[in-house]
């Protein structure tokens, strides 16, 4: 049996990798965060779902919907970095349309998501060495 739960850590994760990368076609508010249990897929760590087409014009909906699912007895294992890896991968399957279609694993490969990963960790490096700036500036001038 497979036990499904919401994932609000991966979604703040996710929410921080989309704003950082200002990818914009991402829509948050259309993607759900899953952690999955007792999964049989043996060699899978997350995976990327979509809502098919005529599914969203069944269902009356204008966007896509995508959710996004860790593998917990996969997932939950890896070091940090490798978990942000991960979760940079299946963000990136999300096509700029976010018309319910996948960009496949020819574009989204190990390459393309460290080239993703390093960009991403000095855009964090960036932000961490302004706000340390700020707070030396600060005392400064409590100080002088
Ligand atoms: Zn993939």
């Amino acid at each position: 049996m497979i036990k499904y739960t919401h994932a609000p850590d991966i979604q703040k994760l996710a929410e921080e990798i989309v704003e950082k990368l200002e990818w914009n076609h991402i829509l948050l508010e259309h993607v759900a965060f899953i952690r999955s249990f007792g999964s049989s897929a043996r060699r899978t760590i997350a995976r990327c779902h979509a809502l098919g087409k005529a599914m969203q014009i069944g269902m009356g909906r204008k966007k896509g919907f995508y959710l996004i699912e860790v593998i917990s007895e996969k997932f939950d294992k890896l070091p940090q970095d490798e978990q942000l890896r991960v979760t940079i991968h299946e963000l990136m399957h999300i096509p700029k349309s976010f018309g319910g279609g996948f960009i496949h694993h020819n574009k989204v490969h190990d390459k393309s998501v460290e080239q993703v990963y390093n960009h991403y960790c000095n855009l964090k490096k960036d932000t961490a060495l302004y706000e340390s700036r700020n707070v030396s500036s600060d005392k400064e001038n409590k100080w002088f």
